[in-house]
Parts: structure tokens; C-alpha cells; sequence
């Protein structure tokens, strides 16, 4: 047990940061001293944007993304691909693609990935709206860009058994040596996949 070195204002806000991923305890009351002491020019625009953030955010009805409008703005966005439907388990997952540049298609946000042993089933994720997108028809390519972990290939070959009936291509990511990727520096499991998956040039 910690002593108090605040008041109880305070300490609500060290341990509300602390809370945060990648902020332990320590940190936490660094953010918050850090904070106090730009009140003017960090804490007020700060706190500014988290309430509206609370207020304003949604779940786009299409796609599962987060936004401030329904239809999100990728899915309201006319240039994209509708033709082309990447399926990601987290919306961090969407960012990460879409700071890449990796694509110019829409997506489908799952919110997880099924994981028998954490009680993650089917119903928990988003794969209603996903099927009926799919049975709308226009969807030519789904791409599966869910994580090469267990739960992840289980997500995929379930959605492959749950869509097996409509007309679509489905494809997923190569798994490989990461460009700029010295073979020394990979992780077995990359290595050995990135062999097996190996192309012909
Ligand atoms: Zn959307």
C-alpha cells in the first residue's frame, strides 16, 4: 500500500492514468505531475478532447470501426473498393493497415477473435452484420488480416465455414520475412512460414 502524497484529486487521476496500457504506477504519476504543470496548454485542451471524445464517439453500424459519424468515413468514403472487404479483429488493426497505405478496400471490424478458453465465441464478435454484407452481394475478394496467432487462424477458418456458400474469394495475409527483415533477427514461427509460403520469382 502507497502512501498519499496528493490529494484525493490527484490520486484519482494517477490512478485513472495508470490504468492506461503501457503506464504502470510510476509513470502514471510522472504523465499527471507532467500534466499539473501544463495546465494552461495541455491538461484544459486535454480534458476538452476527451469530452467530446466520450460524447461524440461511435460504432459505424456498417463495419464496426470507430468514428464520430455513422457510416464511418471509410465506409462513407465513395473512392474506396467495395469490391474488396478486409476483415481485421480490432480497429487498431484497421489504423495499422491504413497507415500503411496497404489498401485501398473497406473492412469489417470483428472486435476480437474466438478464443475458447477466454469465452470468446462466435456471438461475441462481429459476424452477423459481416455475413450480411457478404449475402447483399458486390463483395468480389474478403481479405482475412486477422493476427497469425491461434485465435486468430481459428477466426479464419471459421469465417471460410460460415461464408462457404457465397461466391467469394477469400484470401488472408502472407506470413514472412518482414521488408527490411534480417533472417537472423526472426522469430522461428516466421521464419518456418515464410519458407513454406515461399514464391516463385
Ligand atoms: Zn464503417
Amino acid at each position: 500500500m502507497s502512501t498519499s502524497v496528493a490529494g484525493p484529486e490527484i490520486e484519482r487521476l494517477i490512478q485513472l492514468l495508470s490504468r492506461l496500457p503501457g503506464l504502470g504506477p510510476r509513470s502514471a504519476r510522472r504523465v499527471a505531475l507532467h500534466l499539473i504543470k501544463k495546465r494552461e496548454t495541455l491538461l484544459g485542451p486535454l480534458a476538452d478532447a476527451l469530452r467530446v471524445a466520450q460524447d461524440r464517439i461511435l460504432t459505424c453500424s456498417v463495419c464496426g470501426n470507430v468514428d464520430t459519424r455513422d457510416p464511418c468515413t471509410i465506409c462513407a468514403d465513395e473512392r474506396r473498393d467495395p469490391a474488396m472487404l478486409v476483415v481485421v479483429e480490432q480497429v487498431g488493426d484497421l489504423w495499422a493497415l491504413e497507415r500503411a497505405h496497404a489498401t485501398r478496400a473497406r473492412y469489417h471490424v470483428l472486435g476480437g477473435a474466438l478464443s475458447p478458453l477466454d469465452g470468446v465465441g462466435p456471438s461475441d464478435l462481429n459476424l452477423a452484420p459481416l455475413v450480411a454484407r457478404i449475402a447483399r452481394g458486390g463483395v468480389s475478394e474478403l481479405i482475412l488480416a486477422v493476427n497469425a496467432t491461434v485465435e486468430g487462424q481459428t477466426t479464419a477458418h471459421y469465417i471460410i465455414d460460415l461464408l462457404a456458400s457465397y461466391p467469394v474469394k477469400v484470401t488472408r495475409l502472407a506470413h514472412g520475412v518482414p521488408v527490411g527483415g534480417e533472417l537472423d533477427y526472426l522469430d522461428d514461427g516466421t521464419l518456418a512460414t515464410a519458407m513454406r509460403q515461399r514464391t516463385a520469382f
